[in-house]
């Protein structure tokens, strides 16, 4: 733990690093941070001529909350959950959509951003929590299932008044693919973009070495990223998002509730893997799959892993006995560096 570790999550203000050390690429590392998404941003990236692209990345956020935003009244996924007609899909909807299907099917419906009235009903969306019964639960999983909406010609349209979308498990994610596109696009090599804990990177950090990040240790409670790590790892040109329920839970007459909901039960889902944090290609992948393992459980997670070795994870988990564990896969074991037990 060292000054080489990202600490995830922590607001910095616009700051030059410093100008390259002899031999390195030339140009200097710049530092940017803000507010997005009720969250935090942080993005370094190594420039050529200084150019600072928080303008353009702010203008690159606006849009992705008004395409994807539960929490902005006026977004195209709000107006799509109120039932107003002809939603035209823009790129970020239609890709975040598409990801969505190809992660339900691949996860036999453990990831389901249908969960959207469930979500609400358990006082973890974007309305008042309700009064929560069976019967209740019984009739809002009437209204959950990917094949209640459709995405054809140009349009979203769903099947029942009630039915509703909630992207939170992923659109953060694809946020930062979509940052980090935009500076592969203006020719940034190096750089590491981070929004509320997901994170891409790119080439090299600014000691010219492969970038280096924390994985949190689920406590429950622990509201402050990098805090207390389990782990740390290097990560190049991959992506790596966390899930987990120990910032957002509630305790009602001794009942811990998350908000990860099951869509096959309607309820928080209540087992022993305490986070998943996965490592993929692009964040939106990694963001989704981290949510459906955190539904899966321990077991059914590791065993999906073992089945896909394109993909890597580590799994914080109690086991039976209630003892403390963590798994890894194979790649996941080639770039920890600390704190593999
Ligand atoms: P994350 O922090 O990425 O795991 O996303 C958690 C959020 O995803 C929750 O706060 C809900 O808004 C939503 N969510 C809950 N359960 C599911 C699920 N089974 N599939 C997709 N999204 C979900
Ligand atoms: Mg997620």
């Amino acid at each position: 733990m060292n000054k080489f570790i990202l600490w995830t999550g922590i607001l910095l203000p616009v700051v030059f690093l410093h100008a390259c050390r002899q031999g390195e690429e030339p140009g200097s590392w710049l530092k940017l941070g803000g507010n997005t998404q009720g969250t935090t941003y942080n993005i370094t990236y190594l420039t050529p001529d200084s150019t600072n692209y928080q303008e353009d990345i702010e203008r690159l956020l606006t849009e992705f909350d008004n395409s994807l935003s539960t929490y902005k009244d006026s977004s195209l996924i709000s107006r799509f959950n109120r039932g107003e007609g002809d939603i035209i899909p823009d790129t970020y909807f239609e890709t975040c959509f598409k990801c969505s299907e190809e992660v339900t099917a691949a996860t036999g419906g453990a990831f389901d951003i249908t969960v959207a009235p469930l979500v609400n009903a358990w006082g973890f969306g974007f309305t008042e929590a309700a009064e929560v019964d069976s019967a209740l639960i019984d009739s809002l999983l009437a209204l959950v299932g990917m094949e209640k909406v459709r995405m054809s010609g140009g349009k979203v349209e769903k099947e029942f008044p009630g039915v509703m979308l909630d992207m939170n498990a992923i659109a953060q994610g694809y946020s930062v693919d979509v940052v980090a596109g935009f500076l592969e696009s203006e020719g940034t090599a190096n750089f590491l973009v981070e929004i509320g804990g997901e994170l891409r990177t790119r080439g090299h950090n600014p000691y010219g070495r492969p970038w280096r990040v924390g994985i949190d240790r689920p406590v429950e409670g622990l509201q402050i990223p990098g805090a207390d790590l389990q782990a740390v790892v290097e990560v190049t040109d991959r992506s790596l998002a966390t899930s987990g329920n120990y910032r957002r839970f509630y305790e009602k007459d001794g009942v811990k509730y998350s908000h990860t909901i099951d869509p096959a039960t309607g309820y928080p889902v209540q087992h022993g893997l305490l986070s998943a944090t996965v490592m993929a290609g692009d964040c939106m992948r990694a963001d989704a799959y981290a949510t459906a393992f955190m539904v899966m459980g321990f077991a059914k997670s590791r065993d999906f892993l073992l089945a896909h070795p394109e993909m890597d994870a580590y799994l914080i988990y109690n086991d039976e006995k209630g003892d403390y564990r963590v798994w890894y896969t194979r790649g996941m074991k080639k770039i920890i560096l600390e704190g593999k037990d």
